[in-house]
């Protein structure tokens, strides 16, 4: 069982989903250690005093070793990660590099000082194409890209180290991550942002010239693909139940975690336009290659497991959050981007 109040380590949480869950966990009260390269994380998303940011790698074990001496992890949380699916494809060893191999230094380390509480960012895309829907845990997992393959190994691994050696895992299987924080603190900032709900936006600004949508014959009632968009507070109160989880002794976990509401294209680009009140730019196009018609989660699993379920279930709240952000003083950008 894991000490409740023992510090934790957060890798990539200068990331987007990292961050608001560092923050969250800040506002609990809880100790928190964040390790981030700012390859894709960005300082000025770390908005708690207290949280401790080490610039590094998850590779570098002798970095690891000295904050686990310092610090005495009684678990990790585990963001870091790259994320382009399209990337993936093209450079497939940066994905597995990074997303799988990285993470073995890291277990290493956390056996040697006997630290066994592991949250993991896992996603849908491992399971591909879906075999039914809604998707419950149980749905085969058969990645169709390096991205999801990169991440399923890991999941992989984390039941191998329980076998070896009594790792305790919750492996969350986020949806669509998005929003951005309530109060428009912290948010989305990627570089290249290929997400739809910020181009939508973007498009709104003027920041790019329209918003594509890419196909409009998919096999759902408006012809446009159906995805799951689950609100970035969500899934940081998922982790922060997570934590809890293991703390009390749980046993390891695979969770989705989406709202279990499918949303369209056009209904994010409809739920933009009554947010905003302005008339978004669109042109439709083909579709983009590797995009399933309709990805929605049976999160019921999260909530018997873990007490979790999402508040946030309109759209428009991930959409008015987004845009508090986009629209704010920061215009959507942390002002340590390059
Ligand atoms: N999408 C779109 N235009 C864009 C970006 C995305 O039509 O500029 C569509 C995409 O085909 C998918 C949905 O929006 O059906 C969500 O895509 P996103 O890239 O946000 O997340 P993904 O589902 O790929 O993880």
């Amino acid at each position: 069982m894991t000490d409740f109040h023992a510090p934790i380590l957060v890798t990539g949480g200068a990331g987007y989903i990292g961050s608001h869950t560092v923050h969250l966990l800040a506002q609990q009260g809880r100790k928190v250690v964040v390790l981030d390269n700012l390859v894709y994380g960005h300082e000025q998303a770390i908005i708690d005093d207290g949280v401790e940011l080490v610039i590094g790698g998850v590779g570098d074990q002798p970095l690891l070793r000295s904050l686990f001496d310092k610090h005495a992890f009684g678990a990790v949380i585990h963001f870091a990660a790259y994320a382009f699916v399209g990337e993936s494809v093209a450079d497939p060893l940066k994905y597995y590099r990074n997303n799988t191999a990285e993470v073995m230094s890291l277990l290493e380390v956390m056996q040697e000082f006997e630290c066994k509480s592991f949250v993991f960012s896992s996603t849908c895309a491992t399971y591909g194409l879906p075999m039914s829907l809604p998707i419950t845990e149980s749905n085969p997992q058969q990645p169709i890209n390096p991205y999801g393959r990169s991440k399923l190994m890991v999941e992989w691994i984390l039941k191998d180290c329980e076998q070896a050696w009594g790792l305790n895992s919750a492996c969350l299987r986020y949806f669509n991550a998005s929003g951005c924080s309530m109060d428009g603190r912290i948010g989305e900032d990627h570089d290249p942002e290929t997400h739809l709900i910020p181009r939508v936006l973007m498009a709104l600004i003027g920041e790019i010239a329209e918003i594509e949508v890419f196909g409009t014959d998919y096999d759902t009632p408006d012809g446009t693909c159906i995805r799951d968009y689950i609100h970035v507070e969500d899934l940081a109160d998922a982790h922060a139940k997570a934590l809890d989880h293991l703390a009390a002794g749980g046993d390891s976990v695979c969770c989705n975690l989406g709202t279990g509401v499918g949303v369209s294209v056009k209904q994010i680009i409809q739920a933009a336009e009554e947010v905003t009140g302005k008339c978004v730019p669109v042109r439709f196009g083909p579709r983009r290659p590797g995009d399933p018609d309709c990805l929605v989660a049976d999160p019921s699993y999260a909530g018997q497991a873990l007490g979790w379920e999402a508040k946030h279930r309109d759209v428009r709240d991930m959409v008015s959050s987004s845009w508090k952000w986009i629209s704010g003083p920061r215009a959507g950008r942390y002002s340590d981007q390059a």
